[in-house]
């Protein structure tokens, strides 16, 4: 069947005083009717760029330069601010953007930032709203009479929790929720990973999950995609990928969190930085830190194939992969 979201060959760039920055490069995936995509990656590779031209929520200076963003088979990623408004931002895809913490107006109360948003976008009467509302809360493990409460009658944990129900209470399709739990500590995250679950089994909804921690994704995801410098190195079934990593940068990226599948081992360290992401990224954009890199590796960017296992998902951009891996495994046995 179709895929709800379809992102194909897509490059977004900012314009800055140096020139074009390439923050998304060429990147494909798609997400299915109640399948759980985690997008991962270290700081600066663009998630947020990715989820952001997804909803037109761009930066004045960031542009979709190619490629297409389908929702439900419709390119979407030259439609106005008004269309999207209108018809897909709430309604189809909700989105929770990063640092959001700090998103809910502390003068007024949760229900009457929900009746402000859906006023805006459906027909719907308030009692409808609230009752919409009333459900969400209770789905995300609030009590259905704090809808009337101030952000600030609520914990930092409850307050995250009620962002989540605002961007659910009108029933969207995806939920966009970018580093949703970073700024919480453990305790608070795993309950409100416990909530997702619920979401899967009673909303079926989809998620598109940000996050830089891939063990996050490895315990709530189906798929995932792992992002290094503007370019998504890998992406497949998480058990694919947890299994057989391919990409150098994926089984390092791997290593650097801890994992409770496999909890003794010790955490590495990726060195060096990644490159400049100015003009064209028309190279492997982890090439400079890859222990198995070649000159290869730098003549122009990393075809995505598959990377040769039962998952005819699972695919990795590293010309060398077969090397790489082989190589890695003796110097890690
Ligand atoms: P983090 O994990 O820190 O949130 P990220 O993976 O979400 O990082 P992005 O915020 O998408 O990364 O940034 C990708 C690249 O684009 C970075 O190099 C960043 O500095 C650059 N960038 C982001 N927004 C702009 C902008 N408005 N103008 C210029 N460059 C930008
Ligand atoms: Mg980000």
């Amino acid at each position: 069947s179709e895929p709800l979201l379809e992102v194909d060959d897509l490059t977004v760039q900012y314009q800055t005083d140096d020139g074009m920055l390439t923050a998304t490069s060429n990147a494909s995936f798609s997400i299915s009717d109640g399948e759980f995509f985690g997008l991962a990656g270290e700081s600066g590779s663009g998630k947020s760029t990715l989820a952001k031209a997804i909803i037109g929520g761009l930066d004045d200076n960031g542009q979709v330069s190619s490629g297409t963003i389908k929702y439900r088979g419709e390119e979407i990623q030259d439609l106005s601010d008004k269309e999207l408004s209108q018809r897909i931002r709430w309604k189809e895809i909700s989105w929770i953007p990063q640092g959001a913490m700090s998103s809910l107006d502390p003068l007024q109360r949760v229900s009457e930032q929900a009746l402000e948003i859906g006023n805006v976008h459906t027909d719907l009467p308030d009692e409808e709203i609230r009752d919409k509302l009333k459900e969400t809360f209770d789905i995300v493990g609030l009590q259905e009479s704090r809808i009337d409460d101030y952000p600030h009658q609520f914990s930092g944990g409850m307050q995250q929790r009620a962002i989540i129900a605002l961007a659910l209470f009108l029933e969207p399709e995806l939920v966009i929720a970018d580093e949703p739990t970073t700024a919480l500590d453990v305790i608070m995250q795993d309950q409100i990973f416990k909530h997702l679950d619920r979401l899967k089994d009673e909303l079926d909804v989809s998620l598109l999950l940000i996050t830089h921690d891939i063990s996050v994704i490895f315990e709530s995801c189906d798929s995932v995609a792992i992002m290094h410098a503007s370019q998504i190195a890998e992406r497949g079934t998480t058990n694919a990928v947890h299994a057989n990593p391919r990409h150098p940068y994926a089984f390092m990226f791997k290593e650097a969190f801890p994992d409770i599948r496999e909890p003794k081992r010790e955490l590495e360290v990726i060195e060096g930085h990644p490159p400049e992401l100015m003009g064209e990224v028309d190279f492997c954009s982890f090439a400079d830190r890859c222990p198995w890199a070649a000159p290869e590796c730098r003549e122009g960017a990393p075809p995505t194939e598959s990377a040769g296992d039962d998952d005819p998902s699972h695919v990795t951009a590293c010309v060398r992969r077969e090397e790489a891996y082989e190589l890695y495994q003796s110097d890690t046995s």
